[in-house]
């Protein structure tokens, strides 16, 4: 067991993480922190929810100074993620004068380059609105000595390999590069050889990809009869906040209008929205001001939102990785979460890639009869 005070950081970061509220590193951050602080390019896999964010962040902000020019850069598969670890850093350098920006598309190019003139240290970016600035120019990276791929998974199911790789040519090779994941395919593996100086492998529970704190079950359900399955399964279960996935945007916009129909709180969120449509849903979703958040994969990746207590996939996920990051929306800092998947019978074969990856059998239920409802 360690602690935050053993850590070889300056007394500025510590107080910060206290005011957070963190009182011990989690096992992702008690592995990685020194490894990392050592100068050593780390490779971090641990179950979602588990503190990757801090586990890099942590280091990352304690060896940014404030001089000012940019010194890290962050890349995060989405927007809404950008945002995510940029307060989250904001809060560590709560002591230092220090500036996050997230940047992100969607976003006005200009407001981001003023942003930029004004001296920002460290810079949260989705790869694409990367890519940009770094062509027009507007964005240097000569002094960046750190680089971090969050979510690198899901950075490369999304398709941004050759954005990642035209911003990792742009930065000095002496930088220290940190990859985390909760999942690591192939891919990931090859990126790593490629880019990175002799990683470090920090992994937490190997075989164990989803947090023990979440509970997972399915339902059988008809084609036919899902709408009706989902609102009796909803219906049985207290919820306090849900996500709720569906495959495509179409499918979350006509659930959406369907759950609204039958005097559901919900709202959802997709890749087709602009990006204020976006963060008002979210924001909703936080304040609790929706009970329900339905949401396209894209859309809701690394999100964390406190008092998620139900993920349930309308849709099943056809990649099994994609299950463990849905799910991974509950759960989270050790609290319970309930993960609950529709199964229709030709979707069968998906679950059971999904228990082989997950290396574990998800029990049934039945879904509730009317009677039991009410
Ligand atoms: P991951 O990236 O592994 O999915 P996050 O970094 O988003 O997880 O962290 C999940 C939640 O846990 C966040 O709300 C974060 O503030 C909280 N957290 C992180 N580290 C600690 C800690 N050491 N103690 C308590 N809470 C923590
Ligand atoms: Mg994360």
């Amino acid at each position: 067991m360690s602690y935050f005070k053993d850590f070889n950081i300056t007394e500025q970061v510590k107080k910060a993480i206290y005011d957070m509220g963190f009182e011990e590193p989690s096992p992702i951050q008690e592995k990685a922190i020194p490894v990392i602080l050592s100068g050593e390019d780390v490779i971090g896999q641990a179950q979602t929810g588990t503190g990757k964010t801090a586990a890099f962040g942590i280091p990352v902000v304690d060896k940014v100074t404030e001089d000012r020019y940019v010194q890290a850069l962050i890349l995060t598969p989405t927007r809404e993620l950008a945002i995510q670890v940029s307060g989250e850093l904001q809060k560590l350098t709560k002591y230092k004068k220090i500036r996050t920006l997230p940047i992100y598309g969607g976003q006005s190019i200009s407001h981001q380059i003023r942003a930029l003139k004004q001296g920002v240290q460290v810079v949260i970016g989705t790869p694409g609105r990367l890519t940009d600035h770094i062509r027009r120019q507007t964005l240097s990276l000569d002094k960046v000595h750190t680089v971090v791929l969050d979510e690198a998974d899901e950075m490369l199911d999304m398709g941004f390999i050759e954005d990642i790789e035209a911003i990792l040519k742009q930065v000095n090779g002496e930088r220290q590069t940190l990859l985390f994941s909760a999942t690591m395919p192939p891919p990931i593996k090859k990126l790593s050889y490629k880019y990175m100086k002799k990683p470090q492998l920090v992994a937490i529970s190997k075989g164990e990809v989803t947090a023990p704190s979440i509970n997972q079950v399915y339902y059988k359900v008809l084609e036919r009869n899902k709408l009706d399955s989902l609102c009796r399964i909803i219906d049985s279960e207290e919820i306090d906040l849900g996500i709720i996935f569906c495959r495509t945007k179409k499918g979350v916009s006509e659930l959406t209008e369907a759950l609204q129909a039958r005097g559901y709180i919900a709202d959802g969120l997709h890749g087709d929205l602009t990006q204020s449509q976006r963060d008002n849903v979210m924001k909703k979703f936080r304040d609790s001001t929706i009970e329900f958040l339905i949401a396209t994969d894209v859309a809701a990746r690394g999100i964390d939102v406190d008092n998620v207590t139900h993920v349930i996939n309308y849709d099943i996920p056809q990649d099994p990785e994609s299950y463990v990051h849905r799910i991974g929306r509950t759960g989270r800092a050790g609290r319970k979460g309930l993960a609950l998947t529709l199964v229709t019978p030709r979707e069968m074969k998906h679950l059971r890639s999904i228990e082989d990856e997950i290396k574990m059998p998800i029990p049934s239920e039945n879904v509730p009869t009317f009677a039991e409802v009410i």
